[in-house]
């Protein structure tokens, strides 16, 4: 029998529990680990609460945690309840499925003002994760700033501009629903430091900024490239740019009705965030593009702001005892390789890019390389070694039938036309399962 353990219950980590046990059928044991009591990690955390089709995956996941030999191991906290060396001497395999959750740093003055937030924590919060719940971000300014052209910063840039009606359908937590309904934001800039042929949106994400009851996005159509020039794009990016296009081509007397304007503001580079005791502004230079790259031109200027988010992108959390590449962010690596024994999959491995469905070839990408190196398995303890030291150590260990009470106790506080209400703090979700 082998013994697999999976650190992180997200995308990678029940597509790698998949993998194996299409590898090896009955003769594998995988025990998924996760440090919230709820399983899911990016889907329930990361995954935008008005996007619930895109949510609509965990069902797959959930045929993966319902068969025999895959086991939800929650509220486990790897590093801390128990250590990546002990897991090794239990299991045959350990793979490092945690994902990238924290922000990646602008390193400019000013940033950890109150008012500056990371897109992890503005994110975790109108999603409900316990880390952010308590954000509570400052909406009273009439102009927000999201840096970054990708698609987190759209996210956010549309939760901003939503009414509460918009949300209807969402799984927003009804804390962020509450702070959201007290904005007096007129304006959210997302802030780009190169052009609109740089940018990471993807077409549906930007074509739904054109839907919006109380918001309409705004780009100077100066900004853009010859349309000629759209032509060596790829199809997706082409499409993508045809969106801020149609943008630029809103007429002016369109904006006299709009609550909140999505402005584009392209070739421009945060350089510091000011302000005395929480942010007032952010001072950016011009850019141009040279060779694929942001050049500064000099010019300077500030947007005064209430609100900054940083949605740059993100990195892993490290480990102790697990080899960290600071530089790229994510654990040291060989194609998912970290020590003998010891693997990682997703953006733990790879940083922070591309769809869900990527983590897909991730996962059965490991487990082959798992198969090449472990063989027949060396007669590890696995899940009843772990059994034993999670006793002795009085951990209180969320099962997946634990998780199915939690899950039917959100469903049954849903709001009108929500598919659920999230428990926000861990108590609360330990509580919930009886
Ligand atoms: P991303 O796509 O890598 O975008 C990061 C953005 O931050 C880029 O525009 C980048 O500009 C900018 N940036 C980085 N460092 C900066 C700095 N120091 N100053 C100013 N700007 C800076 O990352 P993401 O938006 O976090 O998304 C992560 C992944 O999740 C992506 O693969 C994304 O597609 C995916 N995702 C998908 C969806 C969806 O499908 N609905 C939703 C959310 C996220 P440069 O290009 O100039 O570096």
């Amino acid at each position: 029998m082998l013994h697999i353990a999976i650190i992180g219950s997200g995308p990678a980590g029940y597509y790698t529990a998949e993998a194996a046990q299409k590898q090896w059928g009955d003769d594998v044991r995988v025990d998924i680990f996760d440090m919230l009591p709820v399983p899911y990690g990016l889907i329930r955390s990361g995954v935008a609460p008005d996007h619930q089709s895109i949510k609509g995956v965990t069902r797959r996941y959930e045929t993966t945690a319902l068969s025999d030999n895959v086991r939800f191991a929650g509220n486990v906290m790897v590093g801390r309840d128990v250590t990546v060396p002990e897991l090794q001497n239990l299991y045959d395999a350990v793979v490092l499925a945690t994902g990238a959750p924290h922000d990646r740093k602008l390193h400019l003055p000013g940033e950890d003002l109150p008012g500056v937030h990371g897109s992890a924590e503005f994110v975790g919060w109108y999603n409900g994760h316990p880390q952010f719940a308590t954000l509570d971000p400052d909406l009273s300014g009439d102009t927000a700033v999201v840096i970054g052209m990708g698609n987190v910063a759209l996210d956010v840039a549309r939760i901003l501009s939503k009414t509460r009606a918009e949300f209807v359908g969402s799984d927003i937590v009804g804390h962020a629903l509450d702070v959201l309904d007290t904005s007096k934001l007129r304006r959210v800039v997302v802030l780009g430091r190169r052009g609109p042929h740089q940018i990471m949106m993807t077409p549906k994400e930007l074509g739904e900024l054109s839907h919006l009851t109380r918001a309409a996005p705004r780009v100077d159509p100066q900004d853009l490239p010859e349309v000629g020039e759209d032509a060596l794009l790829e199809p997706g990016m082409r499409k993508s740019v045809n969106h801020l296009r149609s943008f630029a081509a809103i007429p002016a007397s369109h904006y006299a009705d709009t609550e909140i304007e999505i402005e584009f503001d392209f070739f421009a580079s945060p350089r510091a965030i000011l302000g005395t005791d929480k942010v007032e502004g952010i001072e950016v230079e011009r850019t141009t593009v040279e060779a694929g790259r942001a050049v500064g031109t000099g010019e300077t200027y500030v947007i005064p702001a209430g609100l900054v988010v940083c949605c740059i992108g993100y990195q892993t959390s490290p480990i102790p005892d697990v080899p960290f590449d600071e530089r790229a962010g994510r654990f040291a690596n060989d194609e998912g390789r970290i020590l003998p024994g010891l693997y990682c999959a997703g953006w733990a491995r790879r940083g922070p890019s591309g769809t869900i469905g990527t983590n897909r070839p991730d996962g059965f990408g490991i487990i082959s390389k798992i198969a090449e190196d472990i063989g027949t398995g060396a007669g590890k303890q696995g899940r009843a070694g772990f059994d034993a030291l999670a006793q002795a150590r009085n951990l209180e260990v969320v099962t997946f039938r634990d998780w199915k009470k939690i899950e039917a106790a959100e469903e049954g506080r849903a709001r009108d036309g929500a598919p659920r209400e999230k428990f926000v703090h861990v108590d609360d979700m330990i509580a919930a399962r009886g």
